[in-house]
């Protein structure tokens, strides 16, 4: 006992700083344990290459440090890194030192670490995917393959081989027979590629140079060892990109794969809710795309709760309850639970639900779906009910506050009863880049802009009031999830060039990289 108010008393426990690897650029491509690592951080200090998408992942409390370099722009010096992470780990901090490929590969991660030894911090090291292996993968290029290359040499491109006391052996590697990966080596493509001809490498080797490999803005140039610094330099090619020299490149053409997907470099706007608008940002990334995300929505609660908990203290008293969006089911029971106590009160009416979605988000709660609306309209679940079951029947429709009548007017009409509550309000977002994403689009930057419901396209012309809006998405690709959201956007004088044949989130997204595959092709 005395021993435990004793170490009460003691300095607080130090902390942990974890070195880790974000991956090359493709936020999927961190390992489980950094995720978790990020997670849970107290302090996150990261860098310029280390994804912006993981930096998300950060609990809301956590510090961000940004102290990223960029060429010869430091915002920190290497040892002013340092000493933060020593500062912040006396402290008593769980600290993130997050950096872009792996922590140990040109990362300066062993410096940190030995700084961390020496004041007596502890550490621990989560390596990452490194760009020197990703980005080629990426572009279609297996750094080692037994056809043609039995080893792979990782090197800076960043010291000038011109040099005198250059820690590079050119002549060495010249005669290296495996696929030299150099990173950090843009600026001084002709010095690497004339030093390895020099010492005999082949002017003919094949090359690539591959920038933010993993990302949807990757780029790839191919030439060979002799050709490609007047190629860049055509090109205007920029870092950060690695050069990969060595035959294995030659397998690019049949190995591709990246570059090739539907939505391959095309940046596409989101503009449903934030808390809805992951499950689509990852369907486009699937498709090799990138979402913009500019949430047109914020969901506030119902002005008034009366009708809705009154609708629950007597739930048992509907035949049915229909569902009609995966945020009414969630907020309905969200609710319900702050009023009853007891799931099995949900005991009394069928359930219906419009659309595949909504009805699986029903039965994650562990409740079955008597009616399933599969044409994702309202009008679907009409033509489901004979007349004779929905006279004097009562129906509860826990709903957005404003939505489409068509669902309340027709089972009234049937001769059903109908209660339709407020379960949520929409809004517009209180912040939102509104300025980002004007010049975005009158950039041309963005390749298509989508709709997953009638009031995003209401809030998006909203949020760009002022502007002329045919002159700004001129040029930009207008994708809507189903016929009432394309009616909408017609309705704001807009053209719909892609519309889902399943009006849902992943059927816009595969129509629009079928869009634009036929438009490739
Ligand atoms: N630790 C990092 C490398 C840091 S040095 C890693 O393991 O990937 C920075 C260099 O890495 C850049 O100059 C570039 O050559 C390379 N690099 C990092 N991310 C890259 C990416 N997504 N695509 C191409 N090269 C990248």
């Amino acid at each position: 006992m005395a021993q435990t108010s004793k170490s009460k008393n003691e300095a607080p426990e130090s902390g942990i700083v974890y070195l880790v690897g974000a991956g090359p650029g493709d936020p999927g491509l961190i390992t489980v344990k950094g995720l978790e690592k990020i997670r849970s951080a107290d302090v996150i200090v990261y860098d310029y290459l280390a994804g912006s998408a993981l930096i998300r992942e950060a609990r809301p409390d956590a510090e961000l440090i940004y102290v990223g370099k960029k060429g010869k722009n430091h915002t920190l010096e290497q040892v002013d890194i340092n000493e933060l992470l020593v500062r912040k780990a006396t402290e008593g901090k769980k600290i993130v030192r997050l950096k872009g490929g792996d922590p140990y590969v040109f990362g300066r991660g062993g410096e940190e670490a030995e700084q961390l030894a020496a004041a007596g911090i502890p550490f621990e090291v989560v390596p990452g995917v490194t760009s020197a292996v990703a980005a080629p993968a990426y572009a279609g290029i297996p750094v080692t393959h037994r056809d043609h290359a039995s080893m792979v040499t990782f090197i800076t491109g960043h010291e000038d081989p011109t040099k005198e006391e250059s820690a590079i052996d050119w002549e060495v590697l010249a005669k290296n027979p495996g696929t030299l990966v150099f990173l950090m080596g843009v600026k001084n493509l002709q010095n690497i590629s004339e030093s390895l001809i020099k010492f005999g490498k082949s002017p003919s080797t094949p090359v690539a140079l591959v920038r933010w490999g993993t990302l949807p803005v990757q780029a790839s140039l191919v030439s060979t060892l002799s050709q490609i610094h007047e190629e860049a330099l055509r090109r205007g090619f920029q870092a950060p990109a690695v050069l990969v020299v060595g035959t294995a490149v030659s397998l690019r053409d049949t190995l591709g794969w990246f570059e090739k997907k539907p939505l391959f470099g095309k940046r596409i706007l989101v503009t449903r809710g934030r808390e809805q608008s992951k499950k689509m940002a990852d369907a486009i990334r699937d498709q090799g795309g990138e979402a913009v995300l500019f949430p047109t929505i914020s969901f506030l609660p119902p002005a008034d709760y009366a009708p809705l908990d009154e609708a629950i203290c007597n739930i048992a008293a509907y035949d049915w309850v229909i569902f009609t969006s995966v945020n009414g089911v969630e907020r309905f029971f969200q609710r319900f639970f702050e009023v009853q106590d007891d799931i099995r009160k949900m005991a009394g009416p069928r359930i219906g639900a419009i659309g595949p979605v909504t009805a699986s988000e029903i039965r994650k709660r562990g409740i079955k779906v008597d009616l399933l609306a599969k044409d994702f309209l309202a009008e679907g679940v009409l033509e489901l009910f004979p007349r004779k079951q929905v006279e004097g029947k009562r129906f509860l429709i826990p709903r957005a506050e404003k939505a489409r009548e068509i669902l309340p007017k027709g089972l009234t009409e049937m001769g059903g009863m109908v209660d339709v509550v407020s379960v949520y309000r929409t809004g517009l977002p209180e912040k939102a880049n509104v300025t980002e994403i004007k010049s975005s689009l009158s950039d041309k930057k963005l390749a298509a802009v989508t709709f997953t419901s009638s009031s995003t396209v209401t809030h998006f012309v909203e949020m760009m009031k002022g502007e002329n809006l045919t002159a700004l998405l001129d040029g930009v690709t207008i994708a809507s999830i189903g016929p009432v959201t394309s009616a909408t956007v017609k309705e704001n004088g807009l053209p719909v060039h892609v519309e889902a044949s399943t009006y849902t989130v992943d059927g816009l997204v595969k129509a629009l990289a079928e869009y634009f595959r036929d438009q490739s092709a």
